[in-house]
């Protein structure tokens, strides 16, 4: 099947999460499959676009309103990603360095959309299916189907929405209604939620499958999305949750190209102990106590807002015991509020604020436990990653993380696992993993089974094909 996804980000190009991570990989290990699996995403001004090699695929221009824009499809000339990956260039719009938080991200967002299906619409052949991702490529099934310039070439093209995050929804006013290229005005409705324009929710209504990265957090959906809950109920029977995998040549212990000291399961105790030990020395905290890291978001999807809280319990109970690292950057209330303990807690805690992805993978690869309290987390990866180097995913029950990971509690259980996104929780977990970590037998047991639990992308690749099909 030719697939092409639609995707705000795709790693290594440009990533701020797990979209990133996701769309970096599915296509690769689709190709892998034996389909053709490309990728079109903005081109924004980011250090893969000035280390590689581009060529002009194709040029085009559109309307967003009233405004007349011109864009160029250029497509990276190696294939180095395992991949075509096409980039849009709009001048003004995309070319920026983030890739979101501007205030003209609807304009800029719309915009790529209409390129792409512009674009697409040029070919002189169909693409087997369309695959968006979240709600910045989610009015793409819309506008096939109902834009009078693409509807009848494309109305029928598959299309499918993967929901990464439905948190995130790209509202609009009904004010910006002329951004979409002239539509059936009879069919407002399946733009509308509550009277804005809402791409999330027109992408689960016009899609012709809806798949969201885990069975829980579906479920999850239909009881709290954001305002969209009586949508899923109705919308469920064409819904379905697939796991992400993880990509196992980027994250993997054995030749990760970001960590110097390599492990397998068989060899973990001893690499993992060298790259706690070059944590340690440059954090200056103590190699020889649990370390107990967070990586992620400062918001307060993934808890964040509670870290400052439950650090000072935690080392009010367990100071000289456990040391604990922080990597992340959001909230600036939350980020001046973990970086304010870096003196305080001197010895045994560092908060390193900002996105750091070499820090990452050293972490992963050094760490004794990962903290996830996400009030929200989807799918996660980062306790997949975890538990591919061998280090203890303490989690919330919720969406992916209560799919993947069994509390010690359980037969062949090797994770901790706490039902609230909650102070006393976090602390109690805290003491759970204090005292396994201590039972070395017990310990070492659990690092080795969860590294060996496979999360490769082939068996996800699998459960989209059915859907595709
Ligand atoms: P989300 O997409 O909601 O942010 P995920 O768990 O799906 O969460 O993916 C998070 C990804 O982003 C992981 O690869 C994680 O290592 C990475 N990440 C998040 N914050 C940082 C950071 N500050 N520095 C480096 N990597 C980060």
């Amino acid at each position: 099947m030719e697939i092409i996804h639609v995707s705000a980000e795709c790693y290594p190009v440009a990533k701020a999460g797990g979209l990133g991570d996701v769309v970096g990989a599915l296509p690769k290990y689709q190709n892998k499959a034996g389909h053709s699996a490309k990728v079109v995403m903005p081109m924004y001004r980011t250090k893969f676009l000035y280390n590689n090699d581009f060529i002009v695929d194709a040029k085009g221009s559109a309307y967003l309103g009233n405004r007349f824009f011109e864009y160029t499809i250029i497509k990276e000339a190696t294939n180095k990603l395992g991949f075509d990956l096409y980039l849009v260039d709009i001048n003004g719009l995309l070319d920026r360095e983030k890739i979101y938080g501007y205030d003209d991200d609807s304009e800029r967002f719309t915009a790529f959309q209409i390129a792409v299906v512009d674009w697409v619409n040029g070919w002189q052949h169909n693409p087997d299916v369309i695959h968006c991702h979240d709600h910045h490529t989610a009015l793409i099934p819309f506008m096939m189907q109902s834009c009078l310039a693409y509807q009848t070439k494309l109305r029928s093209v598959p299309t499918i929405l993967t929901i990464h995050n439905a948190q995130y929804q790209g509202w609009m006013g009904w004010d910006k209604a002329n951004y979409i290229p002239t539509w059936d005005s009879w069919k407002r409705g399946q733009l509308d939620w509550e009277n804005t324009i809402n791409p999330l929710a027109s992408g689960v209504k016009c899609a012709w499958k809806v798949t969201t990265v885990s069975n829980s957090y579906m479920s999850e959906l239909r009881l709290n999305s954001n305002g969209l809950e009586k949508l899923f109920e109705y919308e469920k029977g064409k819904c379905y949750g697939i796991l992400n995998g993880i990509d196992n040549e980027v994250w993997n212990p054995k030749t990760d190209t970001y960590i110097d000291n390599h492990f397998t399961f068989k060899s973990a105790t001893k690499g993992k102990q060298k790259n706690k030990d070059l944590i340690c020395e440059r954090f200056g905290l103590d190699n020889k106590l649990p370390m107990f890291v967070f990586i992620g978001r400062l918001v307060g999807e993934k808890a964040a807002d509670l870290l400052p809280a439950a650090i000072e319990a935690i080392m009010y109970s367990f100071y000289g015991k456990c040391s604990i690292l922080i990597l992340g950057s959001g909230d600036t209330t939350i980020e001046w509020q973990l970086a304010s303990f870096n003196e305080r807690y001197k010895g045994y805690y560092y908060a390193d604020i900002g996105y750091n992805e070499t820090l990452s993978h050293l972490m992963y690869a050094g760490a004794d436990f990962l903290l996830m309290p996400s009030r929200v987390e989807p799918c996660g990866l980062n306790q997949m990653y975890s538990m591919r180097y061998g280090t203890v995913p303490m989690v919330r029950s919720t969406g992916g993380l209560q799919d993947t990971v069994k509390d010690m509690g359980e037969t062949d259980g090797f994770g901790i696992r706490f039902n609230n996104a909650s102070i006393g929780d976090i602390h109690y977990s805290v003491s759970r993993a204090i005292t396994v970590f201590n039972d070395k037998t017990h310990f070492n047991w659990m690092r080795k089974f969860m590294m060996q639990i496979d999360h490769s992308w082939e068996s996800t690749v699998a459960e989209y094909d059915k859907v595709y099909g």
